[in-house]
């Protein structure tokens, strides 16, 4: 009896987890209203120097992703006033499930379905709910020089983002923030996943360029920008990267309407 009723009352969550990220989902990549994404930080680790940098944080610091976004909203012949709103909500004290690193699809698939009812439990911010949920977790380098790879998932809108705790490092953590935020909204990675050496030419900032190398720029789902052939750089802020047609056109910017 007991089992039967909570197999219903775990149907009925998912249920409603499933429905509120399709609603969503479908709005997120309209480009007719301000999408509103709301970080929350977490400390990753005991360290004091991260502890005060997440107590920090304010939306001042996430600004920038927001003027980068309506750049190259309207560079893309979009005119939405203002197309993201980034808010931050209180620290959350507890870390999500972490990702099945060489898990199979079945495993990654479990996880998604945990990570996202973990990001329902969690949050406490008041308000509407918003479309995108960006739960930053922030290291000292100190302690973790080298962060494992961040997630973006496009059903429930949710990423999970490695980033750095010290003020030197918010350019860069926003160049991870605006890959994972687009993850959300539907846009897929442009590097190879062996040698990470961009796609060409939708990983590619500009794959018109004569001589192709060295390139100045990155797409900013390839994540790096290629010197050379052989050599390969990251961005060190959002100025540096731009989206590109496909991934335009994968978060819905190129549809006519
Ligand atoms: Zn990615």
């Amino acid at each position: 009896m007991f089992r039967k009723l909570r197999i219903a009352v775990l149907l009925l969550i998912l249920a409603t987890v499933a429905l509120g990220a399709w609603r969503s989902g479908a709005r997120a990549t309209e480009w007719k209203h301000t999408l509103h994404a709301t970080v929350y930080p977490i400390a990753a680790d005991a360290s004091p120097q991260t502890r005060a940098s997440v107590a920090r944080l304010s939306a001042d610091d996430f600004a920038p992703i927001a003027d980068w976004l309506q750049d190259e909203v309207r560079r893309h012949g979009r005119e939405v006033l203002r197309p993201l709103a980034i808010s931050v909500a209180p620290p959350v004290e507890l870390l999500p499930p972490p990702f099945p690193a060489g898990g199979g699809p079945v495993d990654v698939g479990l996880w998604s379905l945990r990570l996202r009812f973990w990001a329902w439990r969690h949050d406490a911010t008041p308000g509407p709910r918003p479309d995108v949920r960006l739960f930053v977790l922030y290291h000292d380098p100190a302690r973790t020089p080298r962060l494992d790879h961040s997630v973006g998932l496009r059903k429930g809108q949710i990423g999970i983002v490695k980033a750095f705790a010290s003020r030197d490092e918010g350019p860069r953590n926003a160049v991870v923030i605006a890959h994972e935020l687009l993850h959300t909204l539907g846009a897929s990675d442009k590097y190879d996943p062996q040698s990470l050496a961009p796609v060409f030419p939708e990983g590619y900032a500009e794959p018109d360029r004569q001589p192709l190398h060295p390139q100045r720029q990155a797409e900013i789902m390839a994540g790096r920008f290629a010197l050379s052939e052989e050599l390969l750089a990251m961005p060190d802020r959002l100025g540096q990267t731009l989206i590109g047609p496909q991934t335009a056109a994968e978060i819905g910017l190129l549809r006519a309407d």
